[in-house]
Formats: structure tokens, sequence, C-alpha cells
């Protein structure tokens, strides 16, 4: 249920409405909007949900109160019906300023991490990657550089001016990768953890959470609200390619999840070519397609030597190519009503 207040609501109908609630046992969870205030109820509301309709209603500066039948809460359009923007530095992700991320898979060392980082700012990039933490399907692949890579990444994004996106993999690295980024990275294995999507809930940073290849779109937007019910509202949600029986590419971009996510939900939704296509000859064309349909932003693997990348070669663009990208990018978001903007 939420109570959505009228535009001009002063703070002290919005304090009342917030004991109301409290009184009636539940948690408040009140979502700023711009134009106005939404106060959601959390926790099961049982048989007198109309009566309680009712009570919120009459209360002072309440304009209406809604049922909110889909099992996500807090990710719901109805909750917040304007997009929600996630500021990384100077980048609004969820505004028509596009998110491009890019970077190498893994930070393999520093001479590899610098290269790909200022040719990535050249291009156009806003935003860094490089995994310190690594999820291999193999334990006898490069599993990483652990706090070794985070020092790296921190110097690369002091070196280009980049905001940093780097992947969590155990609540126990948490502490360490939080004090060095700025995004945090909850990979596609780990989109169901719920125990470190509290955790990384409970930083209040701004996290990137990848859809599981196997999961629904219903899925990841249940994964979101394990990390937004813990305060934390600066979710951006990635499509990164499902698991389908097309074996030509690595996984199948699911272009149809960003338009429903869009739909569904208030939260930005960016889109990774290069896992979901598995090869770097698609990743121009799909992150392309990505944008035209609504994405907010791409993840993109860019390797100064793909054929010497320690994970994730065959989908990486040489330097040069994610340049053309970029190029044919800032052509499409035109098209589209976006804008690539650098971030410094
Ligand atoms: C990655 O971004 O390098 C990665 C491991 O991606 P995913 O979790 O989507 O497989
Ligand atoms: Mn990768």
């Amino acid at each position: 249920m939420v109570i959505i207040m009228q535009t001009g609501a002063s703070e002290a109908e919005v304090e009342a409405v917030i004991k109301a609630v409290e009184k009636a046992g539940f948690r408040p969870f009140v979502n700023p909007g711009v134009e106005r205030k939404v106060i959601a109820l959390l926790g099961a509301v049982d048989a007198e949900k109309a009566e309680l309709a009712d009570h919120f209603s009459a209360l002072p500066g309440v304009e209406r109160v809604t049922l909110i039948s889909e099992p996500y809460k807090l990710a719901s359009r109805r909750t917040h019906p304007e997009p929600s923007v996630v500021q990384v530095g100077p980048v609004a992700i969820g505004s028509p300023q596009l998110a491009v991320i890019a970077g190498p898979c893994s930070v393999e060392s520093r001479e590899q991490m610098l290269e790909a980082a200022m040719a990535v700012k050249k291009a156009g990039a806003n935003l860094l990657r490089g995994g310190a933490f690594k999820p291999r399907t193999s334990p006898y692949s490069f599993q990483g550089l652990g706090v070794a890579g985070l020092e790296i990444l921190a110097e690369a994004r002091e070196l280009t001016g980049l905001p940093v996106v780097t992947e969590v993999l155990h609540p126990d690295d948490l502490e360490a990768i939080a004090a060095y980024a700025d995004v945090l990275q909850i990979g596609a294995r780990n989109m169901q953890n719920y125990r470190l999507l509290q955790d990384v809930g409970q930083t209040g940073k701004p996290v990137v959470l990848k859809r599981n290849p196997g999961c629904r779109v219903r899925e990841l937007l249940m994964a979101s609200e394990y990390i937004m019910l813990e305060g934390n509202l600066n979710v951006i949600l990635c499509e990164r390619g499902i698991t389908t029986f097309e074996d030509a590419t690595r996984y199948t971009m699911d272009l149809n999840a960003i338009p429903v996510i869009k739909r569904l939900s208030h939260l930005p939704v960016i889109a990774d070519p290069s896992h979901a296509t598995g090869d770097w000859r698609y990743v121009t064309a799909v992150a392309l397609g990505a944008i035209a349909a609504g994405a907010d932003g791409i993840m993109v693997e860019v390797h100064p030597e793909p054929a010497n990348a320690l994970s994730d070669g065959p989908q990486s663009l040489e330097p040069e190519r994610f340049a053309q990208l970029t190029e044919a990018l800032a052509r499409v978001a035109a098209a589209v009503g976006r804008e690539m903007r650098p971030a410094a």
C-alpha cells in the first residue's frame, strides 16, 4: 500500500502520516519524490486493507491511497512514478545523460588497468569498470588481484577522474571494496544472494545489480527490493543476457527486458552487451540496440590486448574499436533524445 501526499503537503502532515502508519504496525518508507512525497507501508497487509486505506485517505495532506499488487513495492513505478536518477560523481544515471561504463573484465596489472582507463576515458566513457574479485566458472581460472586490484582501480580513478565500478563477491570483502569503489557491482551469479544484497544495501553506495541469466525480470526486481529495503535507493539494474537455446552467442541479450523494466519500475536500467554476446564482433550492434530500446547506459569490456586477457578476452573490445562504438553511440543517443557527456 502506498500513501500519496498532496503536492505541497507540509512536513508536519507527512510526519503525522508516518506516525499513523507506525501506530497501525507497519514500517513506513518515505520516497522523496520531486513533486510529492509517497509513503510506502511495508509489511503484510491483511484483511482490513480497505479499512486501512480509508483511514489513511482521511488524514490531512493525503491525496490518495493505492494498493500495490506487485510483490516488489519499493522498485515499483507505482511507489515512484517518475524515473529515479542515481548520481555517481558527475554522472546522473537514469537522466537523459547516458552512463558509459567501460574497462577490462579484470584488473590484471597496474599497466593494463591504467592503459585501459586512459583509453576508455579518451573515447568518452564516463565511468570505469574493472573486477578485482572475480567470479569465475572454473576455480582454476584467474580469480582477480583482490585488494591489490582495488588499489590499482583507485589510481586509475585518480588518473582519469572517472568513478569506479567493481564487483563484490562476498560480504567479507565488502568493507574493503566500499572504501575504494564508487559503485558496487553485484554480479549475475550473486543476484539472488540475499544476504549480500542486504549488506550492500547497508553501505548506501550506488549498486549495479546484474540480472542472473536464468532469472525472470520479476526476480530481478525482487532482488533490488532487498537492497532498497535497507534504505539504499541507489540501485541500477543491468540486463546482461539470458540463457536460451541459442548457442551462436554466449547468452541472448533480452532487449525486451529494457522497456519491460522501464514500465514496471522507476529504477535506471543499463545493458551489458559484452557478456550478453560473448563476442566483440557483436558488442557494438547490441550496445546501440540497447540504447535505442531505452537503456540508460551500457557497460562494455575493453582491454588493451584482448588476446592476452586473463578473463573474457574474446568479448573485449580493443580501445580503437571502443572509440568507434562511442562515436556510433553518440548518433543513436541523439536520435532517441539522450546525450553522451564525458565525466570531466
Ligand atoms: C563481469 O561484469 O565481469 C561479470 C562477471 O559479469 P556477470 O556477473 O554479468 O557474468
Ligand atoms: Mn567479464
